[in-house]
């Protein structure tokens, strides 16, 4: 099985009815890229930055960042890879910021609000991402986006800084700028954001636990942790419509982006691009391989409109596929 699945690594992801979705690996280390590479990512859809202030006992440095988004553009030679700012609070807290305790981390002081409430930090690292951009294929994402404004603020303080290099003769490539929809908020009004941002990323492992209200890391309420809910469902669905309908590029890097039981249902939809963990790639191109396109869109409308639970879509979703 391994073997066979090695035949698809340089291969591109074709659907029978010869749709094109990227897939792209999730990673946060330079480890993880070497999987992503083995394993036959086309791009990186997810780099988590915050990794790298984790593994560090004080603030990285703009130079030591510099040398890992550079190294990361080089080795993924022209294929596009998505850095995200650093998504710090929430679970991931750092110790050396002396961040405040808060009662709900995760409705709290996190991602972009941290960034936009302390700009040095969030400078320092777009530095050095411009500065890498000119290595190679670099897009960033801001996380945790709620507002236009959060976006519109956050990129003011990205030209600001990309301008100072020109003026200084640094080289800078062409960034694509977009945000992860993982706030709700940000999902309702996605159509008011398709014309700000060059692609948008939806980040179902937040936006499942926001949607549903639920810790998605409590194990006591992990039932409610649901992605074939209808509701998870449509609200997706609105967000890639939303994109299409302005020619927005529509992406998704969380969990559900590489399982197996949601891929028809998304490829129906009409994702552009699923950025998942680099073990989940070749199995899910082999997947995507078997299904037309056009079947799935009339697989999705069903799950969005006739069913009222995860278990109704599930089951569905089965026998759909094994009757085709
Ligand atoms: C997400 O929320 O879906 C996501 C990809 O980001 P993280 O899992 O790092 O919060
Ligand atoms: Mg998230």
């Amino acid at each position: 099985r391994t073997s066979q699945l090695a035949a698809f690594k340089d291969e591109a992801t074709t659907s029978s009815d010869g749709k094109h979705p990227i897939l792209a690996a999730n990673i946060g280390t330079l480890d993880d890229l070497q999987a992503a590479i083995e394993n036959g990512a086309e791009g990186i859809g997810l780099f988590r930055t915050e990794f790298i202030y984790m593994d560090s006992e004080s603030l990285p440095t703009e130079e030591s960042q510099f040398n890992i988004y550079k190294t990361v553009v080089q080795k993924m030679a022209g294929k596009p890879v998505i850095f995200r700012t650093a998504d710090i609070g929430g679970d991931k807290d750092l110790p050396y910021l002396h961040t405040p305790h808060e009662a709900n981390p995760f409705l709290g002081y996190r991602a972009i609000r941290m960034s936009l409430d302390q700009p040095d930090i969030f400078r320092t690292q777009l530095r050095a991402l411009l500065r890498a951009s000119a290595y190679g294929n670099l897009s960033i994402m801001f996380p945790m986006i709620a507002t236009t404004i959060e976006f519109q603020h956050a990129k003011r303080i990205f030209e600001d800084e990309r301008q100072k290099l020109l003026e200084k003769g640094v080289a800078v490539g062409d960034i694509k700028l977009g945000i992860m929809v993982e706030v709700p908020a940000a999902a309702i009004l996605a159509d008011q954001f398709t014309n700000l941002v060059d692609f948008i990323s939806i980040g179902t492992n937040d936006l499942i636990q926001y949607v549903m209200a639920a810790d998605r890391g409590n194990r006591r309420v992990s039932y409610l942790y649901q992605p074939y809910n209808p509701a998870i469902l449509r609200l997706i669905k609105h967000v890639i419509d939303a994109c299409h309908e302005n020619q927005t590029p529509a992406y998704m890097c969380g969990e559900m982006a590489g399982d197996q039981k949601a891929i028809p249902i998304l490829v129906g939809m009409g994702l552009n691009e699923f950025s998942m963990s680099a073990t989940s790639i070749l199995k899910s191109r082999a997947l995507i391989k078997e299904l037309d396109s056009r079947e799935m869109v009339t697989l999705a409308n069903k799950t969005v409109s006739m069913a009222s639970t995860s278990q109704e879509v599930l089951k569905y979703v089965h026998q759909a596929l094994d009757e085709s």
